[in-house]
C-alpha cells in the first residue's frame, strides 16, 4: 500500500439503472470513477459481481487496488441495514426480494471493510458535508426521482429513526387519494414520483388525451419517461406534461411544507433526477406551492438544489467509511 493512498475511500452508488463507483480522497475529491449498467437479470450475486468490477475499475483509474482503500461504502436501494450490511427487499434490482449479505460479500472480495447505507440518506449526507447543505446544521433532503426519497440530518447527525426514517414520499397528502406504487393511497409519491407520473400519463392517453411524451421517449431511444423527456415535453408546451409536473409540484409543496411544520429545518435540499432537472426552472413554483401549507409562513427555510451532481451518491457512500 502506497503511503498516499491511505486516506482514499471507495464509494458505490447502487441504482436501479446504473452502478456508479468512485475513489474519493480528502474533502470529497474524486480520484477515479467508473459507471456501468445495473444487470437486469440474475440476482444479488450478479449485481454484486458488477459492483466489484466497477469498483476495481475506479480504483485502477485512481492508480490503486481496492485492497489499498481505507474501506468501501455502498448506497443501496431497498432496506439497507447499516449494522449488519444486509440488503433486503431491493425491488428495483433483479431477483432481490429477499435478504443478501452485501457488505460481507464485497468485503471478502476487496479485503477491506465495507459499509452499506440507504441510497438517499448517503446522498443527503454528501450534500450536507460537501454540497448544498454545507452551511447548515439541520437539513431535510428531498430526492425527487423514480420515487420520492428523503434524508434527514438533525443537529449535524443523520437521523435514521429505527432504520426507516425520512420516507417523505409516503407522507399522506390526500386521504383516500391516488394509489401509490407502495400499494397505499394518497402518498406524495403517488403524485410526484416519476414512475407514478408515467403510469398516470399512460392512463390519460388511454382516455384519449394527446401528448408528445411517449413520442419523445421513442425518438430519444428511451424505454421510460426520464426527467429529460419530461423537460423536453414541457419546452414544447405539451399540455399533459405541464399539467402532470404542476400536479407533482403541488403534491411536493404540501408534503414538504408539512415536514417543515414538524421539523423546522434550517434548509431543504432538493435532489434526484427530477429534482435536479426541475430545481433549475421550478424552484419558485415549489416555494409558492409550499406557502399556503406552512403554519409559520413568514420565514420559510431556504430551498437549495443538490450541488454534487451524478457523483453525489458515490461520494456520499464513501463517507460511510470511518
Ligand atoms: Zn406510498
Amino acid at each position: 500500500m502506497s503511503p498516499r493512498s491511505g486516506k482514499l475511500r471507495g464509494g458505490i452508488d447502487l441504482g436501479g439503472t446504473k452502478i456508479q463507483t468512485a475513489v474519493v480522497g480528502a474533502r470529497g475529491a474524486v480520484k477515479g470513477e467508473e459507471r456501468r449498467p445495473t444487470p437486469t437479470e440474475g440476482g444479488p450475486e450478479e449485481v454484486a459481481a458488477a459492483m466489484i468490477e466497477a469498483m476495481s475499475e475506479a480504483a485502477r483509474s485512481a492508480g490503486v487496488e481496492p485492497g489499498d482503500l481505507a474501506g468501501v461504502g455502498v448506497g443501496s436501494p431497498g432496506d439497507a441495514d447499516e449494522r449488519t450490511g444486509v440488503v433486503s427487499a431491493a425491488k428495483n434490482l433483479p431477483g432481490w426480494s429477499g435478504a443478501f449479505p452485501l457488505a460481507d460479500q464485497l468485503s471478502a472480495k476487496f479485503g477491506v471493510p465495507v459499509k452499506v447505507g440507504n441510497d438517499v440518506q448517503v446522498a443527503v449526507n454528501a450534500e450536507f458535508g460537501l454540497g448544498a447543505g454545507k452551511p447548515y446544521d439541520t437539513v431535510l433532503g428531498v430526492w425527487w426521482g423514480t420515487g420520492v426519497g428523503g434524508g434527514l440530518i438533525l443537529a449535524g447527525k443523520p437521523w435514521l429513526g429505527r432504520g426507516a426514517a425520512a420516507e417523505i414520499g409516503h407522507m399522506v397528502i390526500k386521504l383516500g387519494g391516488a394509489r401509490c406504487t407502495c400499494g397505499r393511497r394518497g402518498c406524495m409519491e403517488a403524485y410526484a414520483g416519476r414512475l407514478a407520473m408515467e403510469l398516470k400519463a399512460r392512463e390519460e392517453v388511454k382516455k384519449g388525451k394527446k401528448t408528445k411524451l411517449f413520442e419523445l421517449m421513442e425518438e430519444h431511444g428511451r424505454d421510460r419517461l426520464t426527467s429529460g423527456i419530461w423537460a423536453r415535453a414541457i419546452k414544447q408546451d405539451d399540455k399533459l406534461a405541464i399539467h402532470l409536473i404542476d400536479r407533482a409540484i403541488r403534491a411536493l409543496g404540501a408534503g414538504i411544507a408539512s415536514a417543515v411544520n414538524l421539523l423546522d429545518p434550517e434548509a431543504i435540499v432538493l435532489g434526484g433526477g427530477l429534482g435536479e432537472r426541475f430545481g433549475e426552472t421550478h424552484l419558485d413554483e415549489l416555494r409558492k406551492r409550499m406557502h399556503p401549507h406552512l403554519f409559520v409562513d413568514d420565514d420559510p427555510p431556504p430551498l437549495e438544489v443538490a450541488a454534487l451532481g451524478d457523483l453525489g451518491g458515490a461520494i456520499g457512500a464513501s463517507l460511510l467509511v470511518r
